[in-house]
């Protein structure tokens, strides 16, 4: 299941809202907490602000005397969640406590038994100094803690310190709540998110599991067949896409087999059936040396037609497997080429064909000389066959930069340009009638040209005029 796209985006998915759940949680709750402590410190010194203006109205209706004033001020401000004292400074030495509303019992809302601690006189001295309210722990609020306000005041020419002081416990009830809130919540998102992601996921993916199970069913039997686009846009579209391309290119190369391996079903019947048919004319009865002699040659004939196509299919299938090793060596193509004229020398002569070809400086390349001189052999062999008696084939071959380029040009029948550009293909030939009475051909030849000059990373192209001739250049990079 681990191994499913579709599981690993959902694990992913619900990791990453799991993380930046978390964190927007920890950022909201610290906060909220940040919050509600700032709306306590400000309430704590507004309320020691109005507690001190309080008092210092009793302390003038009361002729300035603190303990009166205190008195009247306790019985007047009676808030009952606060811990509320005044201190007063005398001119000489430090803050005393005049009176606190614990003084006549805990307020209502506050547990009993809790033991106010006054400010630590350096606080009490800072808040003096600047005269502005100021805020501090107050640790001893059980059970939460809480805060405390320390505001200074003048009043009728005395110095008072004001304290009220909260506990934390109803903002600590809240975020008590609220993490109870996010406990709670954490795993139903996360498991909302999961089913979510995995629905998403399934749904992205749902495309691929079809393309898939379509793909399964394309075998070499229905190579025609082609996955759905959708939306030839998006990723799976450009997917389905290339992979239709792909097929397109697997069936164009299937078909390609099935014809060939018709075409040399085909070939070989044709030989084989005239080897057949004259051994069982020769056995049919008594002959005389002579047409034994007669009908074994036209065999050995038509046996070496047989051994040439198959040596000629053999080295192109090696060919397509790519199983064909070059035998690279160094050697000089102006003797490769200057023998092999000389070696169909005796054809043209019987043909009557006039072969020109002038040597020329070397010109030394790197390349499997069997198969260059089959190619070159290949090219005279054509030249010379498709050119009538009293014609000529001219062979030219120069550097040109750091190319070789031959040059075979014939005066012969030439080739149609409808023709032109499948004379290359294998069993192709242009008259099939004509080629064969020439000598017998497969059509094999140009094929084995072409994939020699690019084994030698060259090419080959071809010109031609129907009746008045053909001529073929390859072109052979010298450097490998
Ligand atoms: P083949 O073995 O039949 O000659 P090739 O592959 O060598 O097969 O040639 C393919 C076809 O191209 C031939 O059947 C022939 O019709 C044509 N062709 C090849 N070379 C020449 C040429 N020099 N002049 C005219 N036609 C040619």
């Amino acid at each position: 299941m681990w191994n499913s796209v579709r599981a690993k985006l959902t694990l992913w998915y619900v990791l990453l809202f799991g993380v930046l759940l978390l964190g927007s949680s920890l950022c909201l709750y610290v906060l909220i907490a940040r919050s509600f402590r700032e709306r306590l410190d400000l309430s704590l010194i507004n309320t020691a602000q109005t507690a001190a203006k309080l008092f210092q109205g009793e302390l003038s209706e009361n002729g300035g005397d603190p303990r009166v004033a205190t008195g009247h001020f306790f019985n007047e401000f009676k808030p009952p969640h606060l811990y509320v004292a005044v201190l007063q400074t005398p001119p000489a030495g430090g803050p005393k406590l005049l009176a606190t509303n614990f003084d006549k019992g805990t307020p209502p809302s506050i547990p009993a038994g809790l033991q106010p601690v006054l400010p630590a006189p350096a606080i009490l001295a800072q808040a003096r100094q600047t005269h502005e309210p100021l805020t501090i722990e107050a640790a001893w609020f059980k059970p939460a803690g809480g805060r405390m306000a320390v505001y200074a005041f003048n009043a009728e020419a005395q110095d008072f310190i004001m304290l009220v002081a909260e506990t934390r416990a109803i903002s600590a009830a809240y975020l008590t709540e609220l993490r109870r809130i996010f406990y709670f919540s954490f795993p139903v998102l996360l498991l909302v998110a999961g089913l979510a992601g995995y629905w998403f996921a399934q749904t992205a993916c749902a495309p691929i599991a079809a393309m898939t199970a379509q793909a399964e069913l394309i075998s070499a039997r229905n190579l025609h067949e082609r996955l759905p686009i959708k939306n030839a846009k998006d990723e799976l579209g450009q997917l389905a896409g290339v992979f239709n391309q792909l097929l397109n290119r697997l069936e164009a190369s299937f078909d390609r087999m099935r014809a060939f391996t018709a075409d040399a079903s085909h070939e070989l019947r044709t030989p084989l059936a005239i080897i057949r048919g004259e051994a069982e004319v020769a056995l049919a009865q008594e002959r005389s040396p002579g047409e034994y002699q007669e009908a074994l040659t036209l065999i050995q004939d038509e046996a070496g037609r047989v051994a040439g196509l198959v040596e000629d299919l053999l080295a192109l299938a090696r060919a397509d497997a790519g199983q064909h090793k070059l035998h690279l060596e160094e050697l000089y193509l102006n003797d490769l080429v200057e023998e092999s004229c000389r070696s169909v020398k005796t054809l043209a002569h019987k043909r009557q064909v006039a072969l020109h070809y002038v040597p020329v400086e070397d010109i030394p390349m790197r390349g499997d000389s069997e198969l260059l001189r089959r190619m070159v052999l290949n090219l005279l062999d054509n030249a010379i066959k498709y050119t009538p008696s009293g014609g000529a084939v001219q062979v030219q071959l120069l550097r040109n930069c750091n190319h070789a380029e031959l040059q075979i040009t014939d005066t012969g029948v030439g080739i149609p340009a409808a023709d032109a550009a499948q004379v290359f293909e294998r069993f192709y030939r242009v008259d099939r009638a004509r080629t064969r009475t020439e000598g017998g051909s497969s059509g094999l030849g140009l094929s084995i040209v072409k994939w020699i000059a690019e084994a030698h990373h060259g090419s080959i192209t071809l010109a031609s005029q129907p009746g008045h001739g053909s001529t073929f250049r390859v072109s052979l990079p010298l450097e490998q």
